[in-house]
């Protein structure tokens, strides 16, 4: 501080919705400093997106004159899902390596965050294509080098640069108002499910990111887009719908004691699925998969299908195939790998306990088991062999030693949740046999994902299934009409 007692910057100098790298490059520009020395200074990371604590604000606010409010929403972007958890479209990789950027914007000296948001396609002031400015491979921070890019972007497109001579970008333009209100609205919604969510399904445990049409679809059934905004978006995400249903305050009640316990949602609907699927009376969420694997059978009849999974020891992959040829017959093909991932997602651990991580896949059931048991969620049978401390010995059927309370306020719950997951699991599926036989290669395959979630809703549960109506702009198959509504 003691070498800099004034720097070269004025109240009402920082622009409406101006990245922080423009910010912190007109810093640098403005008082004839190196960009490490700027950014020792500032002490910011203007290539990060992440919250500055009220500490810096104020400190910045105090050192640059500015109005407290101003500085924080350069950091504090008006325009993000940051808090809508997996409701938020993917974010790009931390290592970007270009500035994109707006020629006609770039004249008035100016660069938004705006601009690198990766689902607006357009620059949201002007209308027109975005352009990237790669970063130079030269030593130094990633900050600097992202710097130094838009530096020389703005030599090329403005003449007064650093200065600039205009009071772009205006406040009111008619399309920024409503982009802005429709984020905000959309962000509320989402931070408000995404806050209340306790499960989402993530069946074999495929995570990640949701795509950025799943997550704009979706935005958009959470508040409705209006029109005006559509051709900035890169992605409107068809239509998505949500299928609802309300559970009583008694199963809200039983989550939380579970949650007590330690015993998540998750490893409930897991050991009820792997349970219920081999009891004597069936649920209905078997009934259901029986019905889809028959669907899938009958859709497939007999194998035509052009491609084959060729499953090495550590990896796996697509080859084309000719369906008659012997040689190709040890290869399962789409509508084989569609039915085997229904099976091993509800087919209950029966045939998981056969193959090679049988002992594994033993072992993990003795203590989900036994974890249910002490939950008061299932009782074993008279004849199950288990130990003085409450554990099943290996060497008989695991599944079929349990059977569930039926009494749990929880069964209801479970039943429909697995149910919902298979229906999404089908639509899925279905989707990507359609996509096949469109001659899309199996290997380009992105779900949708966490369709299934279960969360707080006033007094009791909500669970929801996202239903996705439309997909990659065209029309699928319509979805099952029963329980939809619209969310709003
Ligand atoms: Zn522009
Ligand atoms: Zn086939």
């Amino acid at each position: 501080m003691a070498a800099y007692p004034s720097v070269n910057w004025w109240s009402g100098n920082i622009r409406r919705f101006e990245s922080r790298v423009s910010f912190a490059l007109r810093f640098r520009e403005l008082n004839c400093i190196s960009g490490r020395k700027c950014l020792d200074f500032l002490s910011i990371n203007p290539v990060d997106d992440t919250p500055v604590g009220s500490g810096d604000i104020k400190r910045l606010s105090a050192i640059l004159g500015e109005p407290l409010s101003d500085v924080e929403s350069l950091f504090a972007r008006s325009m993000g899902f940051d808090d809508c958890g997996r409701y938020a479209p993917p974010r790009r990789g931390r290592g970007r390596q270009f500035v994109r950027y707006c020629d006609v914007c770039a004249n008035c000296g100016y660069h938004s965050y705006l601009h690198e948001l990766e689902w607006l396609a357009k620059c949201p002031f002007h209308g027109c294509e975005l352009k990237e400015a790669w970063i130079g491979k030269h030593a130094g921070s990633i900050a600097l080098q992202h710097m130094d890019a838009l530096n020389a972007v703005m030599h090329n497109q403005c003449g007064s640069w650093p200065h600039y001579d205009n009071d772009f970008p205006a406040a009111n333009q008619e399309h920024i108002v409503a982009l802005e209100n429709w984020v905000v609205r959309a962000r509320r919604a989402a931070t408000r499910a995404s806050d209340a969510e306790i499960w989402c399904s993530a069946p074999h445990a495929i995570l990640g990111n949701i795509s950025l049409a799943q997550a704009f679809g979706q935005l958009r059934a959470l508040a409705c887009m209006p029109e005006v905004i559509e051709p900035f978006v890169i992605e409107t995400g068809g239509t998505w719908r949500v299928q609802r249903r309300q559970f009583p305050n008694e199963a809200k009640l039983e989550i939380e004691r579970l949650d007590i316990l330690g015993v998540s949602f998750s490893r409930v609907l897991e050991a009820y699925q792997s349970i219920a699927y081999v009891s004597a009376g069936p649920p209905p969420f078997v009934t259901r998969l029986e019905q889809a694997k028959n669907a899938l059978q009958e859709r497939h009849g007999r194998c035509h299908c052009e491609w084959g999974l060729f499953r090495g020891g550590w990896e796996s992959h697509w080859v084309k195939v000719y369906p008659d040829e012997q040689q190709y017959r040890s290869l399962s093909c789409p509508f084989e790998v569609a039915l085997e991932e229904l099976e091993r997602g509800w087919g209950g651990p029966g045939e998981a306990l056969i193959g090679r991580k049988a002992v594994q896949e033993q072992l993990r059931f003795i203590f989900l088991a036994h974890e249910m048991h002490t939950a008061g969620l299932i009782r074993y049978k008279s004849d199950a062999d288990v130990s003085s401390d409450g554990y099943l010995y290996v060497g008989q059927d695991l599944t079929s030693c349990c059977i569930w309370e039926e009494k749990s306020p929880l069964t209801k719950l479970l039943d429909t949740a697995s149910t919902w997951e298979i229906d999404s699991a089908c639509s899925a599926l279905s989707m990507w046999l359609d996509d096949i036989e469109e001659g899309v290669r199996p290997a380009q395959r992105d779900d949708p994902k966490y369709c299934v979630r279960l969360g707080k809703a006033g007094t009791g549960l909500s669970l929801i299934r996202w239903i996705p109506a439309f997909g990659a702009g065209r029309p699928r198959r319509p979805p099952d009409p029963s329980d939809v509504s619209q969310v709003q």
